[in-house]
């Protein structure tokens, strides 16, 4: 049976992207070598980085003076690296989840880390608005998806410091203002690649002005320098983040994205309202995530929590179960998830509503 596959992440892909992978795996262009046993300095593996850098700067407008960098160490390692990279005096942090925690955090560890405002009190369902970010600070970290929680920031935000944003699960899910960012980062495996790359856009020249010593490998100059190849970076998965931007920018580009996740979020979030059963975490809907979609059973139907999603599962959804933290249902709809795999989700609610 066909699944629909709403996985939090690694996620969905498009089957286009699938298939190109899975030829290069076997026979890389025709040279009679699998990508997987390729050196990462073949000529005819360079055109792979650069069509891939290119494509970022193309997709998502990035102006001069910004480079484009494929590591390894997942979004989790750049919590480290931001703070190594650029907090010499004191740094700002929206806390709106885990992630952003875990991010402040490890600021922590190098200087003054000021939450500016949080959400924890309520278990992070909406975005903190209202508050000061200090004018004095290096800079103004934000999450932009809050993958676990279901909230996110549509629009970039404006700040009195340059902006950092970990933009793990929605990145090329819309237009970003680059220019208001020193440093964009995320892990791939949500809405760009398999797992195994990290993406970094940086601005040069906010580079090299903290004091400390800089471990090479943890020093963003290091891979800027060396154009994501100082050290053997994941072949595979930069491939693979190759075949995604190719198929975003065939498709129409962010714009499109955009166009198609508000049109899923329409669609499904209508339906969580509507139906009896269930009902949303979030109750914004301005801070509400296009991304991942978190629901949970009403009230007076809280024992058809683990029914419904057995009766889900039978039906050919993946994926679904909220995450611990939040408990109910989480719909992880990344670009590669269609509106038919959202259409039938719907349809699984409803069936559900009229048997019970
Ligand atoms: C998944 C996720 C992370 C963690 O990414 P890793 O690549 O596993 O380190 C961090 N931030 C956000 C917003 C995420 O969705």
């Amino acid at each position: 049976m066909m699944k629909h596959n709403f996985n939090a992440g690694p996620s969905k892909l498009p089957i286009d992207v699938m298939r190109a992978v899975s030829a290069a795996c076997l026979d890389f262009e025709n040279s009679g070598l699998s990508l997987m046993e390729m050196s990462h300095r073949a000529k005819n593996f360079q055109p792979v980085v650069d069509e891939a850098v290119q494509l970022f700067r193309e997709l998502l407008s990035i102006p001069e003076g910004y480079s484009v960098l494929f590591l390894g160490g997942g979004a989790s390692l750049e919590f480290c690296m931001v703070p190594y990279n650029f907090l010499e005096h004191k740094a700002a942090y929206l806390n709106t989840g885990v992630w952003a925690k875990k991010a402040m955090a490890e600021a922590k560890l190098f200087g003054e880390t000021v939450e500016v405002a949080s959400s924890a009190d309520t278990t992070y369902n909406y975005i903190p608005k209202g508050y000061t970010v200090p004018s004095d600070a290096d800079y103004f970290h934000v999450t932009t998806n809050n993958t676990i929680y279901g909230t996110e920031l549509h629009r970039d935000l404006d700040s009195p410091v340059p902006m950092i944003a970990d933009m793990s699960s929605d990145i090329f899910s819309r237009p970003v203002d680059v220019s208001k960012y020193n440093c964009i980062y995320g892990g791939a495996q949500k809405n760009l690649s398999m797992a195994g790359v990290t993406f970094v856009i940086v601005k040069d020249d906010a580079l090299g002005k903290v004091t400390r010593p800089i471990p090479t490998m943890l020093d963003y100059r290091t891979h800027v320098k060396g154009g994501s190849m100082f050290n053997t970076p994941p072949t595979v998965p930069i491939y693979c983040a190759l075949q995604t931007l190719r198929w975003i920018k065939r498709e129409g580009g962010v714009e499109e994205m955009q166009r198609r996740a508000e049109a899923k979020a329409a669609l499904l979030y209508g339906e969580i309202e509507r139906n009896k059963l269930f009902r949303p975490t979030v109750l914004n809907p301005d801070d509400r995530s296009y991304m991942n979609i978190c629901f949970v059973m009403s009230e007076e139907y809280k024992e058809l929590e683990a029914g419904f999603l057995s009766f889900a599962t039978e039906r050919g959804m993946v994926g679904v179960k909220g995450h611990r933290s939040v408990g109910g249902f989480r719909a992880s709809c990344y670009n590669a998830v269609t509106i038919d795999d959202v259409k039938a989700l719907v349809e699984c609610m409803q069936e559900f509503e009229r048997q019970h």
